[in-house]
This record gives structure tokens, sequence and C-alpha cells, in this order.
């Protein structure tokens, strides 16, 4: 998906688009049209508004779409297979500056049996916190 130069998110959802070419008009339009005349809301742009859209866009400077893959943080492996895990574990096991990438399911299981034998596993910990017994963990 191309994505919108104007304001960074997908070109096809933004509304960059009705906006720079002047087409929102809240006095004249209500939500059920979003604002937009209903031709426009119904039917999209005409020709004539995609064809200067599209000199804007030009002229702003588009950005080709490039496809990232996804990579296991970890091992490095090529669009890893997903997999579930509640936000709790995955904060329990995996460290902070990891949280926000991805891991492949081989790799997190790697990582919990190690985490498991050094602070021990995730779900003694919870019994341990439902317990109301003080559990603390090594930062
Ligand atoms: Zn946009
Ligand atoms: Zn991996």
């Amino acid at each position: 998906m191309e994505d919108c130069p104007f304001c960074g998110q997908q070109l096809i959802s933004c509304d960059c688009c009705y906006d720079l070419l002047g087409l929102f008009d809240i006095k004249k339009y209500d939500a059920s049209t979003a604002h937009l005349p209903p031709e426009i809301y119904k039917d999209g742009l005409t020709d004539e508004q995609a064809e200067k859209w599209e000199a804007m866009l030009n002229a702003k400077g588009r950005i080709p779409f490039i496809l990232y893959p996804v990579i296991c943080s970890k091992c490095g492996a090529l669009w890893p297979a997903f997999f579930m895990v509640s936000d709790e574990e995955w904060a329990y096991y995996i460290q902070p500056d990891k949280r926000q990438t991805v891991v492949c399911a081989e790799c997190y299981n790697y990582i919990k049996r190690l985490i498991d034998e050094t602070k021990g596993s995730f779900t003694t910990a919870q019994r341990h916190a439902a317990d109301g017994r003080a559990v603390r963990f090594a930062p």
C-alpha cells in the first residue's frame, strides 16, 4: 500500500484528497456524507479531481510502496508464523527493549525456557501474585 506523502497514512484510506482539494464543507453537508458533496461521497473523485490530486501527489513527491519483511528479532527468520501470547506473559518473558519486535515461536519457547530457569515460570509468578505474596523479580 502506498503511503500518503501529506499525512503518512495509507493513501487509499486517508482524507487528504478531499481536504486538499477543498471538498469538505461542514456547513453545507452533514456527517451522513462525511461533510462531502453526496456525489463525491458516493462515487469518489471526478476524473478531473483525480487528475488534480495526482498532480498534487507528484508535486509533493510520492512514497513508493516498499515491502519490508517481518523478521524474528532473535534468529532473523523471515515472515515467522504468528502466535498468541497475553500481554502480561509477553512482558514477563521478553526484555523491555525487544517487546515491540517480533519473535518466532521457536525462539519464544527458547527464551521462555531460559527465563523459567532463572526467574521462575510465568504461571508460578501469576499464582504467587494471586496469593497476595510479595514476589519480586530482578530487573
Ligand atoms: Zn493523507
Ligand atoms: Zn526466531
